[in-house]
């Protein structure tokens, strides 16, 4: 897109915040400042959750991963930015996404996962890899919404990207309960690619259950990966 073209653009569509609809950024400055950061000190190490680290009301510490990070509770901005860049499509999101994630992650390499590690360690991470959007979602959107956010967050963490996840075919997970949505992915995730030995960072746009990412690390783990650690924008809860 020439700079014109784009100069035309932005005269009549405006650039708006995300959250407060302000001009100029799409995630303006004060909203930015105001971010509900979950707490990584006292999230739960194992899902994620805020205020989970000793009792978690969201797990039974049973998650098949080495540890989770979120980012933001799913509600107020951390909802919007969700809904606008899947929905909205307002794919200039994808970097600030990526970026909310690595801070997140940041602030989690001070504490550590169930297995006295930190949550986060880059040294100790081979690749990254996504949670591959449905073939529903796929066809609707006309774009993996979450490969664009792993690649963004794959450049700032200067890891390699994996794009190993690919859905096998099955039903549109959103017409389907939880026990059936759980049993539907652990069938429709495929591995594509040699994971052996690796140990993974999953990324995924929002965790509700945990039934995306536990149906990833399963594949991933069946593939003789050596750890999956999840992390996401944000955390329904
Ligand atoms: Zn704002
Ligand atoms: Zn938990």
């Amino acid at each position: 897109m020439g700079e014109f073209v784009r100069g035309m653009q932005e005269l009549l569509w405006p650039t708006r915040c995300v959250c407060c609809e302000q001009p100029g950024e799409l995630l303006c400055e004060r909203c930015r400042r105001q971010l509900p950061w979950i707490d990584q000190q006292w999230a739960c190490p194992c899902c994620g959750a805020p205020l989970g680290r000793l009792t978690c009301t969201e797990c039974k510490k049973d998650w098949p991963l080495r540890s989770c990070v979120c980012a933001l509770p799913f509600r107020g901005p951390g909802a919007r930015l969700v809904t606008c860049f899947k929905d909205g499509h307002e794919l200039r999101l994808a970097p600030v996404l990526a970026a909310a994630i690595a801070t997140a992650l940041d602030e989690a390499s001070a504490w550590p996962a169930p297995d006295q590690h930190p949550r986060f360690d880059p040294l100790a991470v081979d690749a990254l890899c996504f949670v591959p959007a449905t073939r529903e979602a796929y066809l609707r959107r006309g774009f993996d919404h979450m490969e664009l956010v792993a690649r963004e967050l794959s450049w700032l963490l200067e890891l390699p990207l994996a794009d190993v996840l690919v859905r096998a075919e099955g039903s549109d997970q959103r017409k389907l309960g939880r026990e059936d949505r759980a049993r539907n992915l652990a069938d429709s995730v495929e591995v594509l690619g040699d994971v052996a030995d690796m140990h993974l960072l999953l990324v995924d746009d929002v965790i509700t259950t945990g039934a995306s990412v536990a149906a990833c690390a399963a594949a991933l783990d069946k593939k003789g990966a050596k750890s999956v650690t999840a992390c996401a924008l944000a955390r329904v809860w």
